[in-house]
C-alpha cells in the first residue's frame, strides 16, 4: 500500500524554532523538505533528522526562487535574534519581503497552505497592554529594529493581499519570545545570553534598569500552536498571538536563571539598546477560542529543561 504523507516545506528549518518543528512534523509521518541558508541555523540542529528517508535538507536562500512541490509551506526563514538580524539589515529586510513574495508566489503556483512566522515586534513598544491581535503597534520605521519589524510588517501586509488578491489559504501567527534548546549560545537573546554567563561563572549582563518585561514561550508550546494553526478551519487566516502569557522582568529572569544554576554570577547592569520595548504580553483570548491552544510548560521547568541542553555543549 502506498502511505500518501503530506509534503511539507519548513524554511529556516534548521534554525531553533525550524528545527524542533521538523522533527515533531516527521514524528507525525510528513514529508519533509527543510529549506536552510545557515546564516544563523546550523547543520547540527537537523543532524538527528538526516537518516529519515522523509526527511529532505536543501540549501537554499529564500530571496531566490524555489521550485518544489508541497501540500503546506511555514515560512520561519529570517533571523530572529536582535543580534543577528542587525548583523545585515539589509539582507534581513529582503529575506522578510523578498523571502515571503517567492513563498508566496510557491505557493499560489502549488495552491498549498502557508503559514507565515511574524511577530510580536510588529507591535513595537506598545501602548496597549497586553497586546490583542487588533493593536496596530507602535514601531518606529527607521531604527535599528526597524529592518526586522518593518520586514515582518510588510510580510503580513503580502499575506494578507496574497489572500485578498488570490484567494490563497494563509496562515499568520505573531510569535512572542520563545526559548528551549538548540537556541544559538552565542545569539544575543536574553534566556541563552542569561544560562551561558551564568553556567560559565560570568557576569549576567542586564540591559537598563531589568524592569523591562517580556513572556517567554517554551519551544515545543510553540511548535504546537504552529501545527495547530496550519491545520485549523480556512476562515482562521489570523492573525493569532502564540505566546505564554506570564510576564517576567529581565531581573526575574536572571535570579530564576542563577537559581537553577546554582551560579554565583554577579549581576552587571549596561545600556539599553535603542527601541527595546518596555513590556510585552500577549492576549491569546481568540488564539485560545480558535485553536483551542494554551501553552502548558511554566517559566520554571522550561528553564531546567534548556539549562540541561546549555550544559551539554557550554564549556
Ligand atoms: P533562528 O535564527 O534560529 O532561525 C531562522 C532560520 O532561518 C535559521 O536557520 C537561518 O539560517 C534561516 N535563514 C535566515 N535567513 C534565511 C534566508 N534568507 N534563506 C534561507 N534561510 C534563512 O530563529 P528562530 O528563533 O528559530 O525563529 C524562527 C522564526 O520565528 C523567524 O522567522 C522569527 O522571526 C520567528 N520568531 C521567533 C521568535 C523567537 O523568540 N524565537 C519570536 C518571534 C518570531
Ligand atoms: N516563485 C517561486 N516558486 C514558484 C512560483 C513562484 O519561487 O513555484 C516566485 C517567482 O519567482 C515570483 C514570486 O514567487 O517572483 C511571486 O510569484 P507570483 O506568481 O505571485 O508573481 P509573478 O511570477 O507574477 O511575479
Ligand atoms: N537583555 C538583557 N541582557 C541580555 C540580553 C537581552 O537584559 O544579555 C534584555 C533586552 O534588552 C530586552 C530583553 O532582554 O529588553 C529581551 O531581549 P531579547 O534580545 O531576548 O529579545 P527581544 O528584545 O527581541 O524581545
Amino acid at each position: 500500500m502506498v502511505i500518501m504523507k503530506k509534503r511539507i516545506l519548513v524554511t529556516g528549518g534548521a534554525g531553533f524554532v525550524g528545527s524542533h518543528l521538523c522533527e515533531r512534523l516527521l514524528r507525525e509521518e510528513n514529508d519533509v523538505v527543510c529549506v536552510d541558508n545557515y546564516f544563523t541555523g546550523s547543520k547540527e540542529n537537523i543532524a538527528h533528522l538526516l537518516s529519515n528517508p522523509y526527511f529532505e535538507a536543501v540549501r537554499h536562500e529564500i530571496t531566490f526562487p524555489l521550485y518544489v512541490e508541497v501540500d503546506q509551506i511555514y515560512n520561519l526563514a529570517c533571523p530572529a535574534s536582535p543580534v543577528h538580524y542587525q548583523m545585515d539589515p539589509v539582507q534581513t529586510t529582503k529575506t522578510s519581503v523578498i523571502g515571503a513574495i517567492n513563498m508566496l508566489g510557491l505557493a499560489k503556483r502549488t495552491k498549498a497552505r502557508i503559514l507565515q512566522a511574524s511577530t510580536s515586534e510588529v507591535y513595537g513598544d506598545p501602548e496597549v497592554h497586553p497586546q490583542t491581535e487588533d493593536y496596530w503597534g507602535r514601531v518606529n520605521p527607521i531604527g535599528i529594529r526597524s529592518c526586522y519589524d518593518e520586514g515582518k510588517r510588510c510580510a503580513e501586509t503580502l499575506f494578507f493581499d496574497y489572500y485578498r488578491q488570490y484567494q490563497l489559504p494563509i496562515k499568520v501567527v505573531r510569535i512572542f519570545n520563545t526559548y528551549g534548546p538548540r537556541m544559538h549560545p552565542n545569539d544575543g537573546r536574553v534566556v541563552s545570553n542569561f544560562i551561558v554567563q551564568a553556567l560559565r561563572g560570568e557576569d549576567i549582563t542586564i540591559y537598563g534598569s531589568g524592569q523591562q518585561t517580556r513572556s517567554f514561550c517554551y519551544v515545543d508550546d510553540l511548535v504546537d500552536g504552529l501545527i495547530r494553526m496550519m491545520n485549523s478551519a480556512a476562515e482562521t487566516t489570523g492573525p493569532l498571538n502564540l505566546g505564554n502569557p506570564g510576564e517576567f522582568t529581565m531581573l526575574e529572569l536572571a535570579e530564576k536563571v542563577l537559581h537553577f544554576t546554582r551560579s554565583t554570577s554577579k549581576l552587571v547592569f549596561l545600556p539599553l539598546p535603542q527601541d527595546d520595548p518596555r513590556q510585552r504580553q500577549p492576549d491569546i483570548s481568540r488564539t485560545r477560542a480558535k485553536l483551542d491552544w494554551s501553552p502548558k510548560v511554566e517559566l520554571d521547568e522550561g528553564l531546567q529543561k534548556t539549562i540541561a541542553y546549555f550544559k551539554n555543549i557550554v564549556g
